[in-house]
């Protein structure tokens, strides 16, 4: 925790209420970060004020959350989460909390979090305050809920999901009684909305254990976006070689998942996920690829890549390589660089041109269309004469 010193726009933050007499402390995932010795995300405050009394304090102050008594401090173009602590009873109190009393508050604020290493709270001046054993679950490499786990997680499923995807990050256990009450629970996934199911699934697929998506289809948590039952993936840890791209991700997912059987269709578990549409069209087409024959001859690959563009061609020769061997994204590449026509934009000759040689309407499209395969399959003719001669030699046939 000693190398990592909160920035300078935080510690403001945290003397300026001070300063007001408010009591504030960096609490939740930063706290958790320093102790395992990473830069956190994010830094996240609670304190003592209420949101309006944050609000006089800096009076730049965004209420991005006021119903849960959260407002955004931008200080020098960076912001902090200021979050008043939450308790069920009377605000009154908190302008001038007795000590006694202010620990009980910040108990209760602690409590309400989802796990014990994300339940502590550290004070300006280094106090660490750990009323759940976070600590020493964070030193055992452990992930438990703060109070009872089947309770938690009927409160906010998606809390389910947050325990896998920590374990995939920090590479923990998930404690037995918070996992057995997780296969207990995970019917419950289904109540969730699709897009907070998919951050989580995406930032589980952005780690280094992948994998753990299959975990949590084995769970049941991804019932119904699954035509079967889940199961464990082991296959997809070969997924971790990837690039960190959210598309690299899903696209190898939805392989595997294909490959499986779990889903049938691509395009309907990732529209029912929410992902957006150039994901879905890219996993679409890249599976579709995938699901072929290996391309063998640079013409294959150049048609693939008029056909699908070549970031979905790239990416799915990618997942190919990490999933199955192979060095298909080397070949690629080298075609790539060769500066091979493959797409109309760069063939030789324009339609212009080829209406000038009388050509109209669909005759048009299919000379271009032919001209196009013909310079895929002999890339050194992609020479204006020498088509527009070839061009005007066809139409006498
Ligand atoms: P990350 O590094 O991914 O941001 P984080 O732990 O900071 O991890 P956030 O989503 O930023 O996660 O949430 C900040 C804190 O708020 C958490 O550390 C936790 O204390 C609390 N929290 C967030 N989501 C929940 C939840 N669903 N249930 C209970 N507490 C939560
Ligand atoms: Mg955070």
């Amino acid at each position: 925790m000693e190398n990592i010193t909160p920035p300078k726009h935080v510690l403001q933050v945290l003397r300026s209420l001070k300063a007001r007499g408010y009591v504030a402390y960096l609490v939740g995932g930063c706290v958790r970060d320093m102790v395992l010795g990473v830069h956190p995300n994010d830094w996240d405050i609670c304190t003592s004020a209420l949101p309006e009394q944050v609000l006089e304090v800096f009076p730049h102050a965004r209420p991005t959350g006021i119903r849960h008594g959260t407002v955004t401090v931008d200080i020098n173009s960076r912001h902090v989460e200021v979050t008043t602590f939450r308790s069920e009873g009377d605000y009154a109190d908190h302008r001038h909390p007795s000590t006694v009393h202010f620990v009980g508050e910040l108990t209760t604020d602690l409590s309400r979090r989802d796990f014990t290493m994300n339940a502590m709270a550290l004070s300006p001046d280094g106090l660490l305050l750990d009323p759940y054993g976070g600590l020493e679950d964070i030193r055992r490499r452990c992930i438990r809920c703060v109070g009872e786990a089947p309770k938690r997680f009927e409160e906010d499923a998606l809390r389910m999901f947050r325990a896998l995807r920590f374990s995939a990050r920090l590479d923990f256990f998930i404690a037995e009684d918070t996992l057995a009450a997780i296969s207990q629970k995970a019917p419950l996934a289904s109540s969730l909305a699709a897009e907070r199911v998919r951050d989580e699934v995406e930032k589980t697929l952005l780690t280094k254990k992948p994998e753990t998506v299959g975990r949590m289809a084995q769970l049941g948590l991804l019932d119904v976006f699954l035509t079967k039952p889940g199961k464990e993936l082991p296959e997809f840890s070969a997924a971790a070689s990837l690039p960190k791209k959210a598309l690299d991700r899903w696209m190898a997912l939805c392989l595997v998942l294909i490959r499986r059987g779990l889903i049938s269709d691509t395009r309907d578990f990732l529209t029912a996920l929410k992902l957006d549409s150039r994901t879905i069209r890219c996993c679409t087409d890249g599976v579709a690829l995938l699901s072929q024959p290996k391309p063998s001859t640079p013409p294959d690959w150049k048609r693939l890549l008029c056909r699908m563009g070549v970031d979905t061609v790239s990416c799915a020769a990618r997942c190919l390589d990490a999933l199955d061997g192979g060095s298909s994204y080397r070949e690629l590449k080298a075609i790539l660089k060769s500066g091979d026509c493959f797409t109309m934009k760069h063939l030789a000759v324009t339609g212009d041109d080829l209406a000038e040689l009388g050509f109209r309407g669909r005759e048009l499209g299919e000379m271009l269309a032919f001209l196009l395969d013909y310079v895929i399959e002999y890339p050194a003719n992609n020479r204006r004469e020498l088509l527009l001669s070839l061009a005007g030699n066809t139409e006498e046939l």
